[in-house]
């Protein structure tokens, strides 16, 4: 039974992705409209020490023995993994493991403490979500816990930025009517021109049905209109752009099972293509375990035919 570590799992920006999830259920520093989690159970931005980081590598490093080589071991999860307060420890100890490069996702709200910059100058990649400069769209989108204040986090990544070696790719996640008017994209255009190594952007959006009637979900058209007017000379790709997922030798040591399929959707919906891929199962093997696993009453399909777990 694994508790820190979840898929492989196809990731439209990263490939695929072995998970690390340091935190309890929706433990996190921010509550957002687009959160396709839930709402948030423990609002914090107090640092702590969730698990203990030797557990979360006893497993990592077994789940590593057990699968092919992901093309990354990512820190996400259920919740903002920078609260948790072993997260340099863990970092270098997975760079000692040599299996892949490290990328952390992170909704930057704590880059304002240097210890936090400091840990995370040892992932390979990161990449933080910039969704506004203006405090009161911050305000709406993610409903940050009272103390944290949208210029200190920017100043924060700056500060990263100037001396961070890996890879920055920022995300927007794009709230139509709310952070998409051109006054917002001046102050992104603007904040993200003089971030220093920033690599590329990504343009995101609530691509699955969201939680929160009041998100609307951005078009291909839109997210266009919003590259353009950001005028970066940088890569700025879209959520619409990034669905393929690269096929995948089956270097598991035992089948598929549909555990296995309740893992990846606990954290991310998957078309049944998908699942073929990341399981390396045939077509009716996946297809024989989703009708067991509706049967059960535990997953179903969404109206675009992507997997979903049951609440
Ligand atoms: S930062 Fe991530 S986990 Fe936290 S509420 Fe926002 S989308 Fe959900």
């Amino acid at each position: 039974m694994r508790t820190y570590i979840f898929g492989p799992v196809p990731s439209r920006r990263l490939g695929i992705s072995l998970g690390v999830d340091l935190t309890p259920t929706k433990t996190c520093s921010y509550d957002c409209l687009y959160c396709q989690l839930s709402r948030t159970r423990f609002h914090t931005s107090e640092r702590s020490q969730f698990c203990d980081p030797e557990e979360v590598l006893r497993e990592l490093r077994s789940v590593l023995s057990e699968i092919a080589r992901p093309d990354w071991i990512t820190i996400s999860g259920t919740g903002e993994p920078t609260l948790h307060s072993g997260l340099g420890l863990i970092l270098a100890e997975i760079k000692k493991l040599e299996s892949a490069p490290s990328c952390v996702i992170t909704n930057t709200s704590l880059m304002h403490l240097p210890e936090v910059r400091q840990e995370l100058m040892l992932a390979d990649r990161l990449l933080p979500t910039v969704s506004t400069v203006n405090q009161r769209s911050f305000q709406r989108i993610h409903r940050p816990t009272s103390n944290l204040r949208l210029e200190r986090i920017l100043e924060g990544l700056q500060l990263f930025a100037r001396d961070y070696t890996g890879s920055i790719e920022v995300e927007i996640f794009v709230c139509p009517g709310i952070n998409d008017s051109a006054e917002e994209i001046a102050g992104l255009r603007d904040y993200l021109r003089n971030l220093a190594n920033l690599e590329s952007v990504y343009l995101n959006t609530a691509v699955r049905v969201p939680l929160e009637g009041e998100i609307k979900t951005a078009d291909q058209g839109l997210l266009n209109n919003f590259r353009t007017a950001l005028n970066l000379a940088i890569p700025v790709t879209t959520a619409f752009e990034h669905n393929f997922i690269p096929p995948r030798s089956s270097d598991w040591n035992r089948p598929a099972a549909s555990s296995d399929i309740i893992k990846l959707l606990l954290r991310h919906p998957c078309s049944e293509k998908q699942l073929e891929q990341v399981l390396s199962s045939a077509p009716d093997t996946i297809l024989a375990m989703l009708c067991e696993l509706v049967t059960e009453g535990k997953v179903k399909q969404t109206s675009n035919g992507d997997w979903t777990l049951i609440d």
